[in-house]
C-alpha cells in the first residue's frame, strides 16, 4: 500500500496548506489518489521568511564545499534506496510506466550525486598579482531560489534545480504543477530526513504545491526570492521572465518543444524505426523533447511510413503498473481531451490519420485517459499541426528532398530544444547537426540524457542551461576580492 502524502512542507514543517483542497487522480484509472490541501500566498511567505532565516543560519551558512556535498551524497543515497517506492508514485501520479520512473527516480539521484562530486571539485580563480593587489574572484550564494516545474517528469525536473540550488549553498521554494505534487512531497520528504540527520535547518526546502496563479505566483513576485529555475511552458515561461526583469533577478526557461527527427535514406532503417518510436511515443509523447516531427528522405519516404505505422499500430497501451505497457495513459483527462483536439485540428488541416487518431476501444481503457499512438502525413510544415507542441502521443511525418530543404523545414518553427539524426553518413551527420537551430542534437539515438551534459532551450524553447558542472555557478553570484599587495599609497594619498 503506497502512502501518498496529503500535508505539504512549509518552512520545514510537514502539515496541511491552507489554500484550496485539490484531489490528483490516478489517470489509468481516473480514481482519487489523494486530495492535497495546496499551498497559499501566507504559506509562500512564511516559507521564503524561514529560508532566507535558514540560509544565514551558521549550521549551514558556514558549511564548507565538501560538506554540502555530504548533504547532497547522502540525498542521492536515501532516493536510490526509494527508488522503488517514488517510482510507483510517480506512475500513479502521471501514469508513466514503472520502467521509465524507476529511471526517472535513479537519474534524481544521479544529478545529486553528480552535484556533489562537481561541488567537491570547483575552483575559484585567482588572476595574477598585478603588482599592487591579488584578485580572487569568489561565488556566494543568492539565498532563496524558486523552483517550479511541470508535471512530466517531476522527480527529474525537481533534482535538476534543487541539486545545484543546495550545492551552491541556497534555500528552495519548489512549486510542483498542481495535477502531480505526489512524488515532489516524497522526495521533499527524503530531504527533510536527509537535513534533520546533518543537524541542518529543515527550513532550506519548502514543496508547495497548488496553482500557477495562486501559488506559483506568488513565489515568482515574493521579494525574497533571488532567482527563478522554470520548466514548463513557452507563455507560462514568458510571464515569468517579464515579472524576473521587473525584479532584476535571474532565471532559467526550460520551455515546450516541437523537435525535428531526421531519417536520411543511407539510415540503418531497424535502428532509426526503433529509435523514431522511442524518441515520439515514449511518455506517451509527454516530452518536451519528443520527437514529434518526423522528417524522411523522399526516396523511401513510403516504405519507412509503411513500415513505422505497422510498428506503431503494435505498441501496447496500458496502464503505467502493467510491465508489458509500452505507451501508458496520459496525465490527466483534460490533457487527453487538449491532444484529441489536436487530432480534430489536423484532420480540418487535410492530415491523414495513418494509424490512431482516437481514445482506445476496450472497456479495459474506459475509464483512464488514454489516446492511440497516432502517426499523421500529408501536412505542411507551416500547418498549426506541424508548428504548434501536441505534447502527447501525435507523430507528423513529412517529406524532404536534399539537405538544404530539409534544414529549412527543421528550422522553420519557433522552438529549437532538440534534433535527432538517423545516418550513417557521419559528416552528413556533422553538417546538418551544425545548421540546426537546436540546443541538443542526437546522432543515432535520443532521449539519452547524462547530468553532465548541459541542456538549455533555443528560440522560444528557453534561456540558460540546466545540468552539467555549470549548473552550480548558475545558482551563485560571483564576487571579486582585491587584496592590496603593495605599500605604495594608492595616488589620493601622493
Ligand atoms: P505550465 O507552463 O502550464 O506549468 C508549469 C509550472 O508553472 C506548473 O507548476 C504551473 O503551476 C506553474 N505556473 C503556471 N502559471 C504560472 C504563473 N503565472 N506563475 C508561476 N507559475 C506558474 O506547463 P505544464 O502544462 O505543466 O507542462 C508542460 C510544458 O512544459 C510543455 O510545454 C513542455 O514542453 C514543457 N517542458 C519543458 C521541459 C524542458 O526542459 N524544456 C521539460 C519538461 C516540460
Amino acid at each position: 500500500m503506497l502512502h501518498f502524502s496529503t500535508d505539504i512542507l512549509v518552512a520545514g514543517v510537514w502539515r496541511p496548506g491552507t489554500g484550496e483542497p485539490v484531489a490528483t487522480v490516478d489517470p489509468a484509472t481516473g480514481q482519487v489518489l489523494a486530495t492535497v490541501v495546496s499551498a497559499s500566498a501566507a504559506d509562500v511567505a512564511e516559507a521564503a521568511e524561514a529560508a532566507a532565516a535558514a540560509v544565514a543560519e551558521p549550521a549551514w551558512r558556514d558549511l564548507l564545499p565538501h560538506e554540502r556535498a555530504r548533504l547532497l551524497h547522502r540525498i542521492a543515497e536515501l532516493t536510490e534506496e526509494a527508488a522503488g517506492e517514488l517510482s510507483a508514485i510517480q506512475t500513479a501520479d502521471t501514469g508513466k510506466t514503472l520502467t521509465e520512473t524507476r529511471a526517472l527516480a535513479l537519474s534524481a539521484a544521479g544529478t545529486f550525486r553528480y552535484l556533489a562530486a562537481a561541488l567537491e571539485t570547483a575552483e575559484d580563480s585567482v588572476t595574477p598579482s598585478r603588482g599592487a593587489y591579488v584578485t580572487v574572484s569568489t561565488h556566494e550564494p543568492i539565498g532563496v531560489v524558486a523552483a517550479i516545474n511541470p508535471w512530466n517528469s517531476p522527480i527529474a525536473s525537481d533534482a535538476q534545480k534543487i541539486a545545484p540550488a543546495l550545492a551552491a549553498g541556497n534555500a528552495v521554494l519548489l512549486k510542483p504543477a498542481g495535477w502531480t505534487p505526489l512524488v515532489s512531497l516524497a522526495l521533499g520528504r527524503l530531504i527533510t530526513r536527509a537535513l534533520e540527520e546533518s543537524g541542518l535547518p529543515t527550513a532550506l526546502l519548502s514543496v508547495l504545491p497548488g496553482s500557477g496563479r495562486v501559488v506559483g505566483d506568488a513565489v515568482v513576485h515574493h521579494p525574497l526570492v533571488g532567482r527563478i529555475g522554470f520548466t514548463g511552458g513557452t507563455e507560462t515561461g514568458r510571464s515569468i521572465a517579464k515579472a524576473a526583469a521587473e525584479k532584476l533577478i535571474p532565471v532559467s526557461l526550460e520551455l515546450g518543444g516541437k523537435s525535428p527527427t531526421v531519417v536520411r535514406a543511407d539510415a540503418d532503417v531497424e535502428q532509426a524505426l526503433a529509435g523514431v518510436l522511442f524518441g515520439i511515443f515514449s511518455s506517451s509523447g509527454q516530452s518536451c523533447i519528443a520527437g514529434s516531427r518526423l522528417f524522411v528522405a523522399r526516396e523511401i519516404y513510403d516504405s519507412f511510413i509503411g513500415e513505422l505505422v505497422s510498428r506503431v499500430e503494435k505498441l501496447r497501451v496500458g496502464p503505467g503498473t502493467d510491465p508489458r505497457t509500452q505507451v501508458g495513459p496520459l496525465v490527466h483527462h483534460r490533457h487527453r481531451d487538449s491532444v484529441a483536439a489536436y487530432v480534430d485540428l489536423a484532420r480540418s488541416e487535410g492530415a491523414r490519420v495513418l494509424c490512431g487518431g482516437s481514445v482506445p476501444d476496450g472497456k479495459e481503457y474506459a475509464a483512464g485517459a488514454y489516446y492511440l499512438p497516432t502517426v499523421l502525413d500529408g501536412l505542411a510544415n507551416t500547418s498549426r499541426t506541424c508548428q504548434e507542441e501536441i505534447f502527447g502521443p501525435v507523430l507528423v511525418a513529412l517529406p524532404y528532398d536534399d539537405e538544404d530543404d530539409l534544414v529549412r523545414q527543421a528550422n522553420d518553427s519557433v522552438y529549437g530544444l532538440a534534433c535527432g539524426i538517423w545516418t550513417r553518413d557521419l559528416r552528413a551527420a556533422a553538417r546538418i547537426a551544425r545548421r540546426v537551430q537546436a540546443g541538443t542534437v542526437w546522432i543515432n539515438t535520443y532521449k539519452q540524457f547524462s547530468a553532465a551534459t548541459p541542456f538549455s532551450g533555443w528560440k522560444d524553447s528557453g534561456l540558460g542551461t540546466e545540468k552539467g558542472r555549470d549548473a552550480i555557478r548558475a545558482y551563485q553570484r560571483q564576487k571579486s576580492l582585491y587584496w592590496g599587495t603593495c605599500e605604495l599609497p594608492l595616488p589620493w594619498a601622493l
